[in-house]
């Protein structure tokens, strides 16, 4: 049985005052309540001590929204997996849709940085997804396919072990509309299907992969409930203590 992830990805919102105050609304909606599954609590850089400081001791990990891929030195304005670590962080995103659109980050990049995080002990969560005409054109499972082979291809056992997905169509990230149920958990098996062609069947049933794009209360018992969906990497409705508590307890 594989474990489930809610992840909240703050993007570039709350700074360390209002972060802080997010996240004890957070350990307060948590309570004494027993997590349904493990969460993970995804600032910004400057935000993200003072986060990891609510969140020491308690069942919330953390995470960072990118890193380098160089282990330290001259790289003006770059963090390194290490620098993220040593703050208590467990997770770190590699290769968001905002990343490769808006920074233009492609797999040469993404493939580096992806292996830093696992050199530095992070958790990955490598982020896939299709663009919405290629979607429409019929390409959507060429695009990820390419996404996840260039980036995860040449990874050891041990190292996909540490590896988590997320499929996130980016027509559907921050614009309210969500892959259909039907669709989400068909890319969601199409990625197992590649990992187990790509390592074994060990290594696909043992990965998890969220689901990204416009999650919410309201829609992420039916999308969590699909077999192949692991959890969901959330956005927008992260920013809302009772929004993301929703989703946790869904
Ligand atoms: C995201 O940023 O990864 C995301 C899925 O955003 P939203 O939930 O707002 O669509």
């Amino acid at each position: 049985m594989r474990k489930r992830i809610i992840a909240g990805n703050w993007k570039m919102n709350m700074d360390h005052i209002e972060g802080s105050s997010l996240a004890s609304l957070i350990l307060e909606g948590i309570g004494e309540k027993e997590l349904p599954c493990e969460v993970v609590v995804i600032p910004p850089f400057t935000t993200l001590p003072a986060v990891a400081e609510v969140f020491a001791g308690s069942k919330v990990d953390t995470g960072a929204q990118d890193l380098w891929y160089e282990d330290a030195g001259a790289f003006t304005g770059e963090i390194s997996g290490s620098m993220i670590s040593r703050l208590g962080c467990r997770y770190v995103l590699v290769g968001h849709s905002e990343r490769r659109h808006i920074l233009g980050e492609g797999s040469g990049i993404l493939a580096l940085k992806l292996r830093a995080a696992l050199r530095a002990g992070l958790t990955p969560i490598y982020c896939v997804g299709e663009a919405a005409e290629e979607r429409e054109s019929g390409n959507a499972e060429d695009v990820v396919e390419k996404q996840v082979r260039e980036v995860l291809e040449g990874l050891g056992p041990e190292e996909i072990s540490r590896t988590v997905v997320a499929y996130e169509p980016v027509w559907a990230i921050g614009t309210g509309k969500t892959a259909t149920p039907e669709d989400a958990s068909g890319m969601h098996s199409f990625i197992r299907g590649l990992i187990a062609g790509i390592f074994d069947k060990e290594a696909a049933g043992r990965i998890l992969i969220l689901y990204g794009g416009s999650v919410k209360p309201g829609n992420a018992s039916e999308l969590l409930g699909c077999g192949d969906i692991d959890g969901a990497l959330v956005g927008g409705a992260s920013l809302d203590a009772g929004q993301f508590l929703g989703i946790i307890f869904s």
